[in-house]
């Protein structure tokens, strides 16, 4: 796959001051959100996008609260945050939408998934190697609850596996504990 990059850019945001740049693969345009002079082995977080929790502050996830503990993280310690465009696990936000609708009949989030003919979590990681050896970085602390993310970064060393417990509220309950006992989170 060809990745095209931009030029690394300033956004000063309500988080911290950040650099940004661009990855775009095929139709997806990822995002990288980085503090400079970035630490000798950095916090990273990898996260997909939430339309529905990053942009509009849906309590169905718990999405935009780790976006946001990320962002203060990479502030504080100098770190980076890859903001994946893979929307509702890689179905999509039209399948996603949907998936919530049969969740608003009593599905739970991985049954709603396999009923529209999808796999629980359809995400992949092979853009975050690309992307952090762009930056030459070949050791990282790994802001996650998601030891598949762990397993599918195998040229890069986890140093550390820091978790992220933020965003519990009454509406995720469910959604929280299906991640952990049907997807293997560990909260
Ligand atoms: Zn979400």
């Amino acid at each position: 796959m060809k990745i095209e990059t931009s030029q690394i850019a300033n956004l000063p945001s309500r988080f911290g001051t950040f650099k940004i740049q661009t990855f775009k693969e095929g139709e997806k345009e990822h995002l990288v959100i980085f503090k400079e002079p970035l630490d000798v082995v950095p916090t990273v977080r990898v996260h997909s996008e939430c339309l529905t929790g990053d942009a509009i502050g849906s309590l169905k996830c718990d999405c935009r609260d780790q976006l946001e503990f990320a962002l203060k993280e990479i502030e504080n310690h100098h770190g980076m945050v890859i903001y994946l465009r893979q929307e509702g696990r890689n179905i999509g936000l039209l399948n996603k939408v949907n998936a919530y609708a049969l969740q608003d009949k009593g599905l739970d989030t991985v049954e709603a998934n396999h009923q529209l003919g999808f796999d629980a979590d359809e995400r992949t990681y092979e853009v975050v190697e690309y992307i952090l050896n762009h930056f030459g970085i070949k050791k990282i602390k790994l802001l996650t609850n998601n030891p598949k993310k762990m397993e599918s970064l195998e040229g890069i060393e986890i140093v550390e596996r820091l978790p992220i417990i933020v965003g519990e509220n009454e509406y995720n309950e469910e959604y929280l504990q299906t991640k952990k006992d049907k997807m293997g989170h560990l909260l």
